[in-house]
């Protein structure tokens, strides 16, 4: 008897306190479909596949927006009152909007996709700051998409059984992404594996698929390059006979245009070798609209300039 009481103690008691301890006080009541505000499109396209028919998405942020500059206007403000869940990326991407999800953290569920990743998969960049960029490494992304499964489930739990069926289509879909990217940028002859782009938004995907990644800015766009970058740049570029280097669709072009000229005054040659997505996807209906296209887009362009 006892034993039968202990275990229905852990059934439905504890998990009932693990719910109540999570739910932010004061907390409006929910709507069905859930109503979810996400900062990064690519945020927004997991919680479209993870949640299906059960939720609405809105984005804060569409094609061609920085999320390390993004400030919200009025109408961002009210698309995060009217929700009933916010995510966010996190490790202070969206630096700008810190103090407001903070803010509405303590009437609302506000969740950072990174939040729960092992810090040992996180890569540090200049001053002790974790890298952002966790989309570029399509493992790093399925774990995102198992939070939001996670938060869904606990948030929704009727539809409990929904949100697994379709995590678990979305992550197929991931994985061979991820056999894609490593067979593709594999087959770039390994001396030529060199990413150089605008800002440090490649790292992830360099760790993954085994490219160097050089960036002219850091990793966040809100620090100024000098001359010395651009110099060290065309120095590499020119001694290395790098054919290609990127812009990228959210960090204007003028910078990496330098580093061309630079290269070319050394009697050099190399071109831009397309543009990539790098903190935002590509309009909506195009092929880069969507996070599994906006990788392919990427690994397309990456390989057909360098290989
Ligand atoms: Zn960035």
């Amino acid at each position: 008897m006892n034993r039968i009481r202990a275990s229905l103690i852990v059934l439905f008691i504890l998990p009932l306190l693990f719910i109540s301890a999570c739910q932010p006080a004061n907390k409006k009541e929910t709507h069905y479909p859930l109503r979810v505000t996400t900062t990064t499109g690519m945020i927004a396209d997991i919680v479209k596949n993870v949640g299906g028919k059960h939720v609405q998405v809105t984005s804060l942020m569409g094609p061609g927006v920085d999320p390390h500059l993004f400030k919200a206007s009025q109408g961002d403000l009210q698309k995060l009152d009217d929700a009933d869940l916010i995510f966010y990326n996190g490790l202070h991407l969206e630096g700008k909007m810190v103090e407001i999800l903070k803010k509405i953290g303590k009437t609302k569920f506000v969740v950072a996709v990174a939040d729960h990743l092992p810090k040992s998969k996180l890569l540090t960049a200049e001053k002790d700051q974790l890298d952002p960029h966790i989309w570029f490494d399509v493992q790093l992304w399925m774990e995102a998409t198992n939070r939001v499964k996670h938060t869904l489930s606990q948030i929704d739990p009727q539809h409990r059984q929904d949100y697994e069926r379709q995590t678990q289509q979305y992550l197929e879909q991931l994985e061979q992404l991820h056999e894609y990217a490593r067979r593709q940028i594999g087959s770039i002859p390994k001396g030529q594996r060199v990413l150089v782009t605008a800002h440090d938004a490649f790292g992830y995907f360099g760790r993954a698929y085994d490219m160097e990644v050089v960036g002219l800015q850091g990793i966040n766009t809100t620090s100024e390059y000098g001359i010395a970058d651009v110099s060290g740049l065309v120095d590499l570029l020119a001694s290395r006979k790098i054919k290609a280097v990127f812009v990228e669709s959210s960090v204007p072009k003028r910078s990496i245009e330098a580093v061309v000229q630079g290269v070319r005054q050394r009697g050099h040659h190399v071109r831009i070798g397309g543009q990539l997505f790098s903190d935002a996807m590509g309009e909506a209906g195009t092929p880069a609209g969507n996070y599994i296209g906006m990788v392919r887009h990427n690994v397309d362009v990456i390989t057909e300039a360098l290989k």
